[in-house]
């Protein structure tokens, strides 16, 4: 479940698939896509860094 805050309306949109080519604002049907996506809690979702353990195992 991801989220995206409106700029123009300022209301949170929630949708289960985080990677789409399209993500319109339900309340005032702006384009969010170039929005940041966060997850519901409000922290921003980071695709570019995959989770990955820091092994220092030596
Ligand atoms: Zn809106």
């Amino acid at each position: 479940m991801f989220r995206k805050d409106c700029p123009q309306c300022g209301n949170s949109s929630f949708s289960a698939a985080g990677s789409g080519s399209t993500w319109i604002c339900p309340y005032c049907g702006l384009e969010l896509i170039k929005e940041p996506l966060k997850n519901t809690n409000g922290s921003l979702v980071k695709f570019n860094s995959p989770d990955k353990e820091e092994q220092n195992a030596s």
